[in-house]
């Protein structure tokens, strides 16, 4: 007996195993090459394809007439996160200490006419590829841009050296996340956070297009984009990073951009596109203290219903590979778990893509999360686990250690040929084998117009328009003098830097002047809308270039506010200089004591104020929100930002963005849109009340236009389901104003009795119309009915039977499930 239901268990495991069909059908004749090129491989050649390093260690960093600036110094220091107590000890040295202590690392600490060069080292390259056989290589020397001729003329050394050595190509890999950001020249997008608020996915898949060519373009394969990780936390500094906090958006844009990424066919990618690394997977944007890189502690419902919802979406779209969340769940270092790398994503889904390591991460099992005692043990853990290849950026003792486990037997020859397997597979997909390098001819666009204008186009339809109180937008152009003189301030005001946010021709964003000069401020925009006469600019408040992100110079609110007085309107551009992972933890959400000062300043003036909100994550400005008549979140818009913005200003162009996360209103008060109900309880009646207030500043999905949309006529093609059923939601939207408008028509659902606490209300599916005054369109969703189900206290999918509301602007309808479904597969 105890046989038999052995048998049947095993069964019903493989048939789960087997019921998901993989991502990408296999090519038959990948799969024979692949078989062919492994047959072939040495213990060595394997581990090495396994390693990836950082091209700074194939070169030196060449300095010239080399000045020490300490401001600079400070600056990476803290960029860096190291402690006050080592900036201040490296400060107390001569330059030469400091170039002895810095110098060899890819970081600037010198004055400005200080020239350096990054050399690749030839003879090092051979030793690295001969002698270890590493099989990939990442980052931009010092982490800034160089030139496409430059990336071709190292990459295509690099192609040459594999082939010789290996015969086996380097996959080559940049965090091109917003269009090309280490290849000057070429194209930067609006951050994800953008794409996500325009609720348009097709603009996703447009953007990832271009950045393929172009990566393409600069003879790189390979791109650590997208970043699904649901920026459900507003303190963590990568919020802007992702597409915001919802799961089904995530999923719908991260589908769009694998399209766009790698083309129509996965197996057979083309020259013109790339291979992506959806990543960090997964649960990286909820820590639990808001800093990045630490613990996330959450259900396992909330992780299987909704963190890896847009993993399982990347993985189904057949992205490539998946990079790894550098932080633990619940306790685990994502690096060294099982369960969520091998079980979820490999035998759940049957991905047979491969799976890399953020940056040193296997280190970090030791020195950081103390899971492993030592480098090897931290390999043997991470790489049973079902880690492919380790991002290890300065060393190759992973060679050593892994082969040392191998042949102790602590890591199987099977795991060793699967991880190669997958890294060749992706080899192969990508066509680097027949032909390792591309660029030059036959990619002419690179740069051109047409991309510069699809990335105005996003950052225009990405930016949300928050409060317009009597209509005091769009500032009209100049005709017949009767338009207003503005005054514009605000540290964002004049700078590209907050425009294009971190990883923007350098990894944080900073010192990248120079390479974004031919684009517009939002001053210089202004100015070519309305006139430079008409812009009065004083600042009032500025950040300091040379400290940490959030550093300002001292305040000239007084100089500001006088010179206001000479306008009709003022125009405030608020919020934060660019930042990315570590360097961007902050220790209060609220805007900087500065801002809200100049705000509350100018307010006394009497003028109208327009708040522009030009920042990577929510900031609390609930003090100063009252003094504003209208308020426009530009979020993080890229190069085109300022002119996006002068266009949505002067009413050139309507307004069509939505909040892609919740905007807070109170510290105490961090929801999102989707808490549970009970998260929620009005006051109460008798003499204790047991109240609890979901207090925000504006909720996910809001966004105002410059016309207005009617909802009619919701209907839903049944009023009763079951889990097999697709139901189909209608609802007719018009637009009722005088402008024609776009309006991202968002489908609701709430469960509303349920054995767990249901959620107040989940996105369901989206799309975007665009309508002429007047015009009335249909829009149709189909909603699979096992859509509606949720993750039980057992962990199982369930459909419970009962009401559930169907929601589309006002307009709602309730249905009926008529029985529960529980489901035994993990995923459904
Ligand atoms: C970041 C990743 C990035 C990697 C390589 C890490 O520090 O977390 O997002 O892709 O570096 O540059």
């Amino acid at each position: 007996m105890k046989q038999k239901i052995l048998l049947i268990t095993m069964l019903l495991g493989s048939a789960n195993c087997f019921a998901q069909k993989p991502a990408i059908p296999r090519d038959a004749k990948i799969e024979a090459k692949i078989d062919k090129t492994l047959s072939r491989m040495t213990l060595d050649e394997k581990i090495g394809q396994m390693l990836e390093l950082n091209l700074d260690v194939m070169g030196k960093m060449t300095v010239e007439n080399a000045q020490v600036d300490r401001d600079k110094v400070r600056s990476v220091m803290q960029q860096y996160g190291r402690p006050e107590a080592e900036t201040d000890k490296i400060l107390n040295m001569s330059d030469a200490q400091i170039i002895e202590q810095l110098g060899n690392y890819p970081v600037d600490i010198y004055k400005g006419d200080t020239k350096r060069i990054w050399k690749l080292n030839e003879t090092m390259l051979d030793t690295l590829i001969s002698k270890w056989k590493v099989g990939s290589i990442l980052n931009a020397p010092g982490t800034r841009a160089p030139s496409v001729e430059q990336w071709q003329q190292w990459i295509s050394l690099i192609q040459k050296k594999s082939m010789n050595y290996l015969g086996i190509p380097d996959i080559y890999g940049l965090d091109h996340n917003h269009g090309v950001t280490y290849t000057q020249g070429g194209t930067l997008f609006p951050q994800p956070i953008n794409l996500g608020a325009t609720f348009n996915t097709e603009l996703a898949r447009l953007g990832a297009e271009i950045t393929a060519y172009e990566s393409r373009a600069a003879n790189c394969p390979w791109v650590y984009n997208p970043v699904v990780d649901l920026s459900r936390d507003p303190r963590w500094p990568r919020v802007y990073e992702s597409f915001g906090e919802d799961a089904v958006v995530n999923s719908k844009m991260v589908m769009a951009e694998i399209k766009g990424y790698q083309g129509d066919d996965n197996n057979h990618i083309d020259r013109f596109h790339v291979g992506t690394s959806t990543k960090h997977y997964f649960a990286y944007g909820a820590p639990w203290t808001g800093k990045d890189r630490t613990p996330a502690y959450l259900s396992p419902q909330m992780l299987r219903e909704k963190y890896f919802e847009p993993f399982k979406a990347a993985a189904l779209a057949g992205t490539l590979t998946m990079m790894v969340n550098s932080a633990s769940i619940n306790g685990v270092p994502v690096h060294a778990c099982y369960e969520y790398m091998t079980k979820w994503l490999k035998e759940d889904l049957q991905w047979d893509g491969f799976l890399v390591t953020d940056w040193a991460d296997i280190n970090n099992l030791y020195t950081r999360e103390k899971v492993a005692k030592d480098k090897k043990d931290a390999i043997r853990i991470a790489i049973n686990a079902g880690i492919d290849m380790s991002m290890d950026p300065y060393s190759v003792e992973f060679c050593v250690l892994l082969k040392e486990l191998v042949q102790e037997g602590k890591v199987s020859m099977s795991r060793i040929d699967d991880a190669v397997r997958r890294i060749l597979r992706a080899k192969y997909r990508l066509g680097l084998f027949d032909e390792p390098n591309t660029g030059g001819k036959g990619f002419e666009k690179f740069g051109c117009e047409e991309f510069a204008k699809a990335s105005l186009q996003a950052a225009e339809e990405s930016m949300v328009l928050l409060k317009n109180d009597n209509n005091i937008l769009p500032l009209s152009p100049i005709t017949n003098h009767l338009s207003p003189k503005i005054f514009l301030t605000g540290p964002n005001a004049n700078q590209m830097r907050c425009l294009h946010g971190g990883w923007s021709y350098t990894w944080q964003g900073s010192k990248a002047e120079d390479l974004s000069e031919k684009y517009n401020t939002i001053y210089e925009a202004l100015c070519n809308k309305y006139g430079k006469e008409n812009i009065i600019l004083e600042q009032g408040v500025t950040y300091n270039e040379n400290g940490a992100y959030y550093d300002e110079n001292k305040p000239e609110i007084d100089k500001a506010v006088s010179a206001a007085a000479q306008a009709d309107v003022i125009i405030a551009c608020i919020g934060e200089n660019s930042y990315t992972e570590t360097p961007g933890n902050l220790t209060d959400l609220w805007l900087s004591e500065n801002q809200r000062n100049l705000v509350k300043e100018l307010a006394k003036t009497g003028k109208p104020i327009v708040l522009v909100l030009n920042e990577g994550r929510p900031r609390l400005i609930a003090d100063i929100e009252p003094l504003a008549k209208a308020v426009v979140d530009i979020l993080i818009p890229g190069n085109y930002g300022g002119d996006a913005l002068a266009n949505l200003l002067s009413g050139d162009v309507n307004f069509s963005g939505k909040m892609p996360y919740t905007y807070p209103r109170e510290i105490n008060s961090l929801n999102t849109y989707d808490y549970k109900v009970s998260e929620e309880v009005g006051t109460m009646a008798g003499a204790y009340n047991y109240d609890a207030k979901v207090s925000l500043q504006w909720p996910f999905g809001y966004g105002l236009s410059y016309t207005d949309f009617e909802y009619s006529n919701l209907k839903v093609s049944a009023s009763s389901f079951s889990a097999d059923d697709i139901l189909t939601v209608s609802v007719d939207v018009k637009n009722t104003g005088s402008r024609a408008g776009k309006e991202a028509v968002l489908l609701y659902t709430s469960d509303l009795v349920a054995s767990i606490v249901p959620d107040n209300k989940r996105l369901r599916d989206f799309t975007k119309v665009s309508l002429e005054p007047g015009e009335q369109k249909t829009v149709t969703f189909s909603l699979p009915a096992k859509n509606l189900a949720f993750v039980g206290a057992d962990c199982r999918w369930t459909l419970e039977e009962g009401e559930f509301v169907i929601r589309i602007g006002r307009l709602s309808q309730t249905i009926n499930c008529t029985e529960t479904k529980v489901w035994d597969t993990p995923n459904i």
